[in-house]
């Protein structure tokens, strides 16, 4: 392949609708002493507006953009526990992808043109039969064959990529940083860490890491040349639900002058699968 710059955007869905975080958004503006944030938290209350529902919106603008992306659905099952906190993050305000109103944006976005993979649950990183269960229920939904996946929260131990291999996945873009942006270990083009057909993509941009990096457009702009010399896929992650302007302005932001400047230096825009693909036939 010659040396051209290949972008993969992506989204991992997380969350589709607020419910927590009404109460606990509110408690974090009155602590930070923000007042526009307040005001915007009570308003979403009231006007029972969701702002965590944001497909329309980027179905719009990759349309426009002629982009085609890989989604990444969440199936989350994990226990809630009342005596632990930081479990209650991860249990509590999911969505059940079985239900009629998340089976019709799966396939909306699918015909679309947009790839569909598993955004693999909190505890499957290291649970093969939850991970084969996650996929097929997914792959019942589209009547089709899913390709790949990302894992909640990058979570990942020396057991995973085996495991995804083994229930059927093709690639893996778990590899990134939860804290910043770039490439982890320098490892900059996609690879093969099992010697077999499976490929891992690493993820160098998401959404709030991004927003909240100095320089980030100067550092951007290293990682491009990076991911060109080593002829790598820059691949982005922007969560469906962080998408509101009216609750996270800069990550729109971001995305739309991110997606301009690529197109600027004439990035070809592909699904992962699509990388998958190509790097497979080399
Ligand atoms: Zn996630």
């Amino acid at each position: 392949m010659s040396k051209k710059l290949r972008v993969a955007i992506t989204h991992d869905v997380d969350r589709t609708f607020k419910s927590y975080h009404y109460f606990s958004k509110i408690i974090r503006a009155i602590i930070s002493l923000n007042g526009k944030m307040l005001i915007t938290q009570i308003k979403t209350i009231f006007s029972r507006e969701n702002t965590y529902w944001n497909f329309q919106d980027i179905l719009k603008i990759e349309k426009n953009n002629n982009i085609r992306a890989t989604y990444f659905f969440l199936n989350e099952t994990l226990k809630f526990k009342l005596f632990s906190p930081s479990n209650w993050v991860l249990s509590l305000g999911r969505y059940n992808i079985q239900s009629p109103k998340m089976k019709r944006i799966i396939k909306k976005v699918a015909n679309s043109g947009h790839e569909i993979g598993v955004h693999g649950s909190f505890d499957s990183y290291k649970n093969i039969e939850l991970l084969k269960k996650e996929k097929e229920t997914l792959e019942k939904i589209l009547n089709g064959k899913v390709t790949g996946i990302r894992q909640h929260h990058l979570n990942r131990d020396d057991t995973t990529w085996e495991i995804q291999h083994e229930v059927g996945f093709k690639y893996d873009s778990s590899l990134g940083f939860n804290d910043g942006i770039g490439y982890p270990d320098e490892k900059i083009r996609p690879f093969k860490p099992l010697s077999n057909e499976f490929i891992v993509f690493p993820m160098a941009l998401m959404d709030f890491t991004f927003s909240n990096t100095s320089n980030k457009w100067e550092k951007l702009e290293y990682i491009i040349k990076q991911t060109i010399e080593n002829e790598g896929v820059l691949v982005l992650n922007w969560h469906t639900d962080t998408f509101s302007l009216k609750e996270f302005p800069d990550h729109q932001k971001d995305f739309l002058r991110i997606i301009s400047l690529l197109k600027s230096r004439n990035a070809e825009f592909l699904t992962l699968k699509e990388c998958y693909d190509n790097y497979i036939s080399k």
